[in-house]
């Protein structure tokens, strides 16, 4: 058992070994705590004491910035294809115009 408190509110904290190292969120006020001592190994799954909540992964799929990336991605490459061809293509134009 390691025992600690918060720095932010002073709750003692207490929380099993294997939690040494880590930090977790204060029960009281969730003021992220590090527990002293090494960490050992992964972190555990089973915790005594509330564990820290992590943000949960961006596994979800695509967000709105996401998407406006893609968006102005396609928006400028169709620009960029668009003066590449269209440029020749009027100047071509022209050309045959003036030709006649
Ligand atoms: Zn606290």
């Amino acid at each position: 058992m390691i025992r600690t408190a918060c720095s932010h509110c002073g709750r003692k904290i207490e929380a099993g070994d294997q939690y040494s190292g880590h930090t977790i969120a204060c029960p009281k006020c969730e003021y992220p705590v590090v527990m002293p001592g090494e960490v050992r190994g992964p972190r555990p799954d089973s915790p005594t004491q509330m564990p820290r909540r992590e943000r949960p992964n961006d596994a979800r799929g695509w967000s709105v910035g996401d998407w406006l990336g893609i968006v102005f991605r396609v928006w400028l490459a169709v620009l960029v294809l668009g003066l590449i061809v269209g440029v020749p293509l009027a100047l071509m134009m022209v050309a045959i115009h003036t030709g006649r």
